[in-house]
């Protein structure tokens, strides 16, 4: 049986800035109203128990905790240190935890991050793209922009004792910024290694076409083209020191890598995630579709972790490799797309191809092709006939690209 191996710990239920797109604060889900601002120690106490009980139950020891919020540094420093103190005691018992944490940075206490550092927490510093990007969309609850104080903050942590913790940059896709600025400003980063991320707002719910005009989309998708061009000019920028995970993780995958990765693969997702109330809940890209929508009914106070395995969605998510959808059965790209990144595939029963399948499609096709040209072989069975190209993508009118 598939095991959950990661769990999203909601440790505060607010947030300093109030970014446009926060799925949890301004779409459907009001769950934040409703459970405390931040999640006592007790409870986190009670959850890394029940990780204990579930890993024993499966003879296993690795288990990750993203802390993640709201803003997860707000969280009171002596919770903060009682759980990592008993994260590093149960390790000493023979378990494998670890922890990262992902944060806004708008705020930055050097205790806090002398703390993550000694208990060898990673952290990742959410921003969306040059500033007058991100200011557009991560922004103060006065509107204000949100980048010079994150990044002078980004600077104190690299000057300060908790420099060692710090892992890189995420940032969402934005088809707004130029591709060719977008590397530029990436590669001009204090630290040169970003996660980017595809969109999170769409679903089948909210299609990224207008008008229901799936088919002009199909012919020109603006996410999978904006990702093309900027895996272009990211190697045309041929800084091996810049470092995409997005696309080291395409190549990876392409040359053979069978690691499961989120957002490429898509065989799997073990993962839950728990409110500051000790709920157990379904993963966030749920928040959008309706108020109290990651709801399980089950949480770490009365239940063992074991519950969610009896739940349909988690047994479906668990073991996603074999609910493909079937539109993808004969798509060249299956192997890296799998059916797509999970929020795209919500909002519709039995969790059909995303609604992001024309971008992906054409951005994975993109790679492939790319690096056929450049004589990279690839693994066996990793881009089959077509070069590629999703064989739905072949019945559209989607231009093959170079
Ligand atoms: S590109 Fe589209 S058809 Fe191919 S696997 Fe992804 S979602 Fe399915």
């Amino acid at each position: 049986m598939n095991a959950f191996e990661l769990c999203i710990v909601k440790v505060t239920a607010f947030c300093n800035i109030d970014c446009s797109y926060c799925y949890m604060f301004n779409a459907a889900d009001h769950t934040h109203e409703r459970v405390p601002r931040t999640m006592s120690e007790a409870m986190a106490l009670r959850l890394l128990d029940r990780i204990r009980d579930y890993l024993d139950a499966g003879g296993r020891r690795r288990f990750h905790l993203t802390l993640h919020g709201g803003e997860p540094s707000l969280w009171p420093l002596p919770a903060m240190r009682g759980f990592l103190e008993r994260v590093r005691a149960l390790n000493a018992e023979g378990y494998h935890l670890t922890v990262s944490m992902q944060t806004n940075a708008f705020r930055y206490d050097e205790r806090l991050f002398a703390l993550l550092a000694e208990h060898g927490v990673s952290v990742g510093v959410s921003i969306d793209g040059p500033r007058e990007f991100n200011d557009r969309r991560r922004v103060t609850h006065r509107g204000a922009g949100s980048y010079d104080r994150v990044m002078g903050n980004v600077e104190r942590i690299l000057g300060g004792p908790g420099a060692g913790v710090f892992q890189g940059f995420l940032a969402v896709a934005d088809p707004t910024i130029a591709p060719a600025a977008f590397v530029d400003w990436a590669a001009a980063l204090p630290v040169t290694r970003l996660d980017l991320l595809w969109p999170m707002d769409f679903s089948h719910l909210n299609p990224p076409w207008d008008d229901g005009d799936e088919a002009a989309y199909r012919a020109a998708p603006r996410f999978g083209h904006w990702f093309a061009a900027v895996f272009d000019a990211w190697m045309a920028k041929d800084d091996p020191d810049l470092h995409i995970r997005h696309f080291y993780d395409c190549i990876a995958h392409y040359l053979g890598s069978t690691r499961h990765i989120e957002s490429i693969v898509n065989d799997g997702v073990p993962m839950f995630v728990v409110n500051t109330d000790g709920a157990y809940e379904y993963h966030d890209y749920l928040r959008p579709h309706a108020d109290g929508a990651c709801r399980t009914g089950a949480n770490a106070t009365d239940h063992p972790i074991s519950v969610l395995h009896d739940d349909p969605l988690f047994r479906r998510l668990l073991a996603l490799a074999e609910h493909l959808p079937a539109d993808c059965a004969g798509c060249d790209v299956r192997a890296v797309c799998g059916g797509g990144f999970l929020p795209g595939r919500t909002g519709a029963p039995g969790m059909p191809r995303s609604v992001l399948c024309h971008d992906q499609g054409h951005f994975f096709a993109h790679v492939s092709r790319t690096l056929a040209r450049l004589g990279v072989p690839p693994a066996e069975g990793r881009a089959a006939g077509t070069g590629g190209i999703p064989r739905p993508l072949l019945g559209g009118r989607v231009a093959v690209a170079a």
